[in-house]
């Protein structure tokens, strides 16, 4: 059965849900809608969640626990940035964090984890010290791929066996203080970024979508 608890509250005071199926197992973590302007990726998030309701995730062994709104100030107001005008991909306390100027799209906040949306996810880290992580995104100009950190390029080439999305390491950009970086890269948690097309409609990424999913979270590895 699907359980739901509210994480904590974002820059506004929006709830932040967390969804958990709760299995004797190592925890598999799945975090969507990181950045506001990417309703795609907050839309597959729910869809997730939506399928471990039925059947599907009923008959499922792995412990899975899911954000499909992380960010849900941006989300609002369909921004990038949380309510303090924070890249949340940005904010993690990686060792390459990176100091810019407030008004830098990719500004990482003040100091490393400052931020409480980025706050509730390392506790979730703390909480279940999960074995795998699926982070959501979209991006623009035909660049959708399974781009992975850490040792999770067989990960990635499962899920890509179903999305028929490119595989790489490296999203062609530096990314101090993500998710990635932080998790996949320093702790070797093996982390997969999913990004989804930007010009494609909601539904589509999720039928196109579904499957490399399931193989995420049901891959032996
Ligand atoms: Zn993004």
């Amino acid at each position: 059965m699907l359980k739901t608890h509210v994480l904590g509250t974002s820059v506004h005071g929006a709830p932040i849900h967390v969804y958990e199926l709760v299995k004797p197992a190592p925890v598999i973590m799945i975090l969507a809608g990181i950045h506001g302007d990417e309703p795609q990726s907050a839309y597959v998030g729910d869809c997730v969640v939506e399928l471990l309701r039925t059947a599907v995730g009923n008959m499922m062994d792995e412990h899975l626990v899911v954000v499909p709104h992380l960010n849900p100030d941006g989300l609002v107001k369909k921004t990038r940035q949380n309510g303090h005008g924070v890249d949340l991909n940005r904010n993690f306390p990686s060792a390459n964090w990176k100091q810019l100027p407030p008004d830098d799209p990719y500004f990482g906040g003040p100091m490393a984890g400052s931020e409480p949306e980025t706050q509730l996810v390392l506790d979730l880290f703390r909480r279940y010290q999960p074995r795998r992580i699926l982070t959501i995104h979209c991006i623009d100009q035909q660049r959708y791929c399974v781009n992975y950190d850490g040792p999770a390029e067989n990960l990635a080439r499962i899920m890509a066996r179903e999305n028929n999305y490119p595989v790489n390491a490296d999203i062609g950009h530096p990314t101090p203080g993500s998710l990635g970086t932080w998790a996949g890269y320093e702790r070797k948690i093996p982390t997969i970024t999913l990004e989804l097309p930007a010009d494609q409609p909601e539904e589509s990424c999720w039928q196109d979508n579904r499957d490399a999913i399931l193989n995420f979270i049901q891959a032996e590895l």
